[in-house]
């Protein structure tokens, strides 16, 4: 099957936009053409939507997608077709593959592979410096100006450790409204680390990760972005202490935004105990206290968005020895189940369901494309917006089985587990990229 490329009219009978009364939307040349109940269109193909909750399609920040260079863990199509079944109609790849994405070539071939495998807006994110090697800044403004238009960079992976380049970096983007993403680890700090530095660690006898590696950097950019007047972005934030320098900037009018993944909304490091490589990650799983810091900064704002760090590894780089597996664990397809589990389930049926729905669209569509600059996502599902939406089953609960998984790697942190959530269609400028839960390409 193939995504059809030529205008569909699609009518969308009874569904629940962000949990509302249910309503029929008529998607035409790309756009929400008419919402509102009865509605009838000749020629139209019909999806039911009675139960379905319609949501903005999500978009995510962060997700590496390792083309080019590691195509046996991922390709930008594998890729994009687990993005579909997750809900989302744009995704920001992140610079690490091989070649980095140092180079205006680099990102519009990226650009180009997400265009031809059609199921989402894949958007390059350039490297703040060459090879990502801390030492001197990548061409900020030629992959600003490619084909690809870059406005997040980041060297993600690795954190730009040198405060005078950082601070250069944050100078060059704020010409033109680009933002620098920091993956926040002082490398001298984070040396050798294995797993959050802790408890745990202590009695398993692996390197830690001290909190205060992730913390020191973030308390550090936040400075200097205030500083420059620039817009800093925050990856993947860990700890309670990182919520409350975030915090203390935002309230002092630094601007400042920051993500949490769902996995650290939802695991903690007693996971290592039973050194089973799926939960190492960087920045690592981290205590109970931390996951609850991390949960009221995502309901109160602090914390902008939900992004994935979607790090699908080959079997050979995860299914070893903890000390030799790479850090990481996939994330598109589970995320927003996930996140419905963590910000409440039970609320379902109730009063307060609408107001989880916004608050997720709000963190996995609106905010996320602002911060990147997508203007063609993360608009309100309204006559006229452009039709990026998809179609949730809160009811359905589903275990997640790494082999059923649309990515070429199956390194989830979730086997075995039941999750709530469906994702049964999602829609890119109209075109249905998955339908009835299968993707159309
Ligand atoms: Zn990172």
């Amino acid at each position: 099957m193939t995504v059809r490329r030529t205008p569909v009219t699609i009518l969308i009978r009874n569904a629940r936009v962000l949990g509302g009364e249910p309503t029929d939307l008529l998607l035409r040349d790309g756009v929400i053409a008419e919402i509102g109940a009865g509605l009838t269109a000749e020629g139209a193909e019909v999806v039911d939507g009675a139960g379905l909750v319609a949501l903005p399609g999500l978009v995510d920040l962060h997700t590496h997608l390792r083309e080019p260079g590691r195509e046996d863990a991922e390709t930008v199509y594998t890729g994009s077709r687990a993005a579909a079944l997750g809900g989302y109609t744009a995704v920001c790849a992140m610079a690490n593959t091989s070649p980095v994405a140092d180079t205006a070539g680099v990102v519009e071939q990226v650009y180009r592979l997400g265009q031809e495998a059609g199921l989402v807006d894949v958007q390059p994110i350039g490297a703040v410096t060459v090879g990502l090697a801390g030492e001197r800044l990548a061409e900020l403004g030629a992959m600003a100006d490619s084909a690809a238009r870059v406005r997040v960079f980041s060297d993600d992976g690795f954190c730009v450790a040198d405060p005078r380049l950082m601070r250069r970096a944050l100078e060059y983007v704020k010409a033109f409204d680009g933002v620098i993403a920091q993956h926040a680890e002082e490398p001298r700090l984070a040396q050798g680390a294995q797993m959050h530095e802790g408890d745990v660690s202590a009695r398993l006898g692996l390197t830690g990760w001290p909190a205060v590696a992730e913390e020191s950097i973030i308390a550090r950019d936040v400075l200097l972005a205030g500083h420059v007047g620039a817009r800093l972005h925050v990856c993947h934030v860990s700890t309670a202490g990182s919520v409350e320098i975030i915090r203390m900037a935002k309230a002092r009018g630094v601007r400042v935004t920051a993500e949490v993944t769902p996995h650290h909304l939802l695991l903690t490091h007693e996971k290592a105990e039973s050194y089973d490589p799926v939960y190492k990650v960087n920045p690592p799983l981290r205590t109970d206290a931390d996951v609850e810091a991390l949960r009221e900064g995502l309901r109160d704002g602090t914390i902008d968005i939900v992004a994935t760090d979607h790090a699908p590894h080959a079997a050979e780089d995860k299914e070893c020895e903890w000390a030799y597996a790479r850090p990481g664990m996939l994330g598109l397809e589970t995320a927003l189940p996930i996140v419905l589990d963590v910000l409440g389930e039970q609320s379902l049926g109730t009063p307060a369901e609408p107001a989880m729905w916004a608050v997720i669209a709000e963190r996995m569509s609106y905010a996320p494309a602002r911060i990147a600059g997508l203007d063609g996502h993360g608009n309100a599902l309204t006559a006229g917006a452009p039709a990026n939406l998809t179609l949730v089953d809160p009811t359905v609960r589903w275990s997640v089985d790494p082999t059923g998984l649309a990515s070429l790697s199956h390194n989830t942190p979730y086997a075995g587990m039941t999750v709530p959530g469906r994702i049964v269609a999602t829609f890119l400028r109209g075109v249905p990229t998955v339908l009835d839960g299968k993707v159309q390409k």
